[in-house]
C-alpha cells in the first residue's frame, strides 16, 4: 500500500460525502462504506462487495482502515473489561466495557491524559499528551466490538458509549463532536441520543457551542457545591465559576430539549461529603432539570484523598432526595482492575509544562 492519503474512518456523513466528491464518487458511496464500516464490522475495502471495483482499489491502496493496536487487556471479577491501546510513541490510552443488566456501557477516551489536573483523577495526575483524532475514538469502538463479539441475538453489547475515559472531550471538540454524530448516525452506529453521553469538567464556551452542534446526553463534573471548594479540586472553575457553568447547562437543556443534566459528585472523605454540602448542592440544583450522580472516591497511587463510608455516602444520597433532588449512586465497577471511575492512567508522557488553570509556579492543586 503507498502512504494512506485518504481518512475515512470515523468521517460523519457529511465529510465523508465530501471527500468521495472530492475522488469524483456519488454521495451514495460514502453511506454504502459507512454500512460496512460500523454496520457490518467490515475494515477491508477488498470485501465491500457492493462498491464499484475501481473505488474498492482506490480505497485499499489509498485509505487507512486501522483500528488502535491492543497492548494489554484485562477482565474484571465483576465482567468487566479494560483495554489498553496503543496510541503511537509509546503512549497508552485506556477503554473499558461495563456489562450491567439491560445494557453494555463503553467508556471511551478522548484524549491522552488531560491537561485540567484535577486534584483526585489518576488521569489529571499524569499530564497531557495529546488530543485523540476521530479515527481513534470511533476505533476504540470498533475494537471493543470486535472483541466482546455478538450476544445470543446477534447483536453487540455495546449500547451505551460515555465520554468519561482519560481526556476532556471538550478539550478536543471537533473530535468529539464527530464521533457523537456518526454515534448517532442510522448509517453510523445508529445509537439514541441518550445512550451517548458527553461528561465535561466545565469548559463554558465549548459546552455552549456542543449545544449547537449535538445533542447527545451531557454529563457534568461538579464534585463541590461552591466556588472555593471547587477551584481546588477543579481548577477549571478558577477560569468558569459554577454560576457561569449552570447557566450553560441550562442553555444546553433548552437548545438541544434535553430531559435533564446528571451532575457528577465525587464523594471525598471529610472534603465534600458533609450534610451542609448537600444542602448547597440542593441549593444549587433544586428545581432544576438536574439528577446528581454520586460516585465514591477511587483511589489510585500516590492519591491523599480517601473514600466516604458508605454510611456518609447513603447519607448524603437521602439527604439530597430528601430535598427532593434525584440523585442515584454510581456503583463501582472494575477497580480491581483500575478500571474505574477516575482510575484510568493509560501511559502518558506529559507534555504540558503549565497546565490549564494553574499560574507558573503555583503548586498543583489539591484539597
Ligand atoms: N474529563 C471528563 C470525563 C472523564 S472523567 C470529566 O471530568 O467529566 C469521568 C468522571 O470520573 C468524571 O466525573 C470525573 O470527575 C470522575 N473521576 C475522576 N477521578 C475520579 C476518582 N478517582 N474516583 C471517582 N471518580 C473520578
Ligand atoms: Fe481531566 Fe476529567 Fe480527570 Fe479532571 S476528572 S483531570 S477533566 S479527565
Amino acid at each position: 500500500m503507498t502512504e494512506a492519503a485518504l481518512k475515512p474512518l470515523g468521517l460523519p456523513k457529511a465529510e465523508l460525502e465530501q471527500l468521495f466528491a472530492t475522488l469524483g464518487e456519488k454521495p451514495f458511496r460514502a453511506r454504502q462504506l459507512m454500512r460496512w464500516l460500523y454496520g457490518r464490522n467490515v475494515l477491508d475495502p477488498v470485501a465491500m462487495t457492493d462498491l464499484s471495483t475501481a473505488l474498492r482499489e482506490r480505497l485499499a491502496e489509498q485509505a487507512d482502515f486501522s483500528l488502535p493496536t491492543i497492548h494489554a487487556h484485562e477482565a474484571s471479577a465483576d465482567g468487566t473489561r479494560k483495554w489498553r491501546l496503543a496510541a503511537g510513541g509509546g503512549q497508552l490510552i485506556e477503554t473499558v466495557f461495563i456489562p450491567e443488566v439491560a445494557r453494555g456501557t463503553l467508556c471511551v477516551s478522548s484524549q491522552v491524559g488531560c491537561a485540567l489536573d484535577c486534584a483526585f483523577c489518576a488521569t489529571g495526575q499524569q499530564g497531557f499528551n495529546r488530543n485523540l483524532g476521530v479515527a481513534e475514538i470511533i476505533g476504540q469502538v470498533l475494537v471493543a466490538r470486535r472483541e466482546l463479539g455478538l450476544d445470543a441475538e446477534g447483536r453487540s453489547p455495546v449500547t451505551n458509549i460515555v465520554f468519561m475515559g482519560m481526556g476532556e472531550p471538550l478539550a478536543n471538540f471537533r473530535p468529539v463532536v464527530q464521533a457523537c454524530r456518526v454515534l448517532l448516525d442510522d448509517f453510523g452506529f445508529g445509537l439514541s441520543r441518550r445512550r451517548v453521553t458527553v461528561s465535561t469538567s466545565g469548559i463554558v464556551p465549548q459546552l455552549r457551542r456542543l449545544a449547537r452542534e449535538t445533542n447527545v446526553a451531557l454529563a457534568v463534573s461538579l464534585h463541590a457545591p461552591d466556588d472555593t471548594l471547587r477551584d481546588r479540586l477543579v481548577p477549571i472553575n478558577r477560569r468558569y465559576p459554577i454560576a457561569e457553568l449552570l447557566d450553560a447547562c441550562w442553555e444546553y437543556v433548552e437548545l438541544t430539549n434535553t430531559w435533564t443534566v446528571t451532575f457528577e459528585y465525587v464523594l471525598l472523605a471529610g472534603v465534600n461529603d458533609s450534610p451542609g454540602h448537600a444542602d448547597a448542592l440542593v441549593g444549587l440544583l433544586g428545581g432544576r432539570p438536574a439528577k446528581v450522580n454520586l460516585i465514591p472516591f477511587n483511589p489510585f497511587p500516590g492519591t491523599r484523598f480517601q473514600r466516604s463510608s458508605p454510611e456518609v455516602v447513603d447519607a448524603f444520597r437521602r439527604r439530597l432526595l430528601g430535598a427532593g433532588l434525584r440523585a442515584i449512586t454510581r456503583r463501582t465497577r472494575g477497580d480491581d482492575i483500575a478500571a474505574a471511575c477516575g482510575q484510568l492512567a493509560g501511559q502518558v508522557e506529559n507534555r504540558v509544562l503549565v497546565p490549564l488553570g494553574q499560574k507558573p509556579g503555583q503548586p498543583r492543586c489539591d484539597a
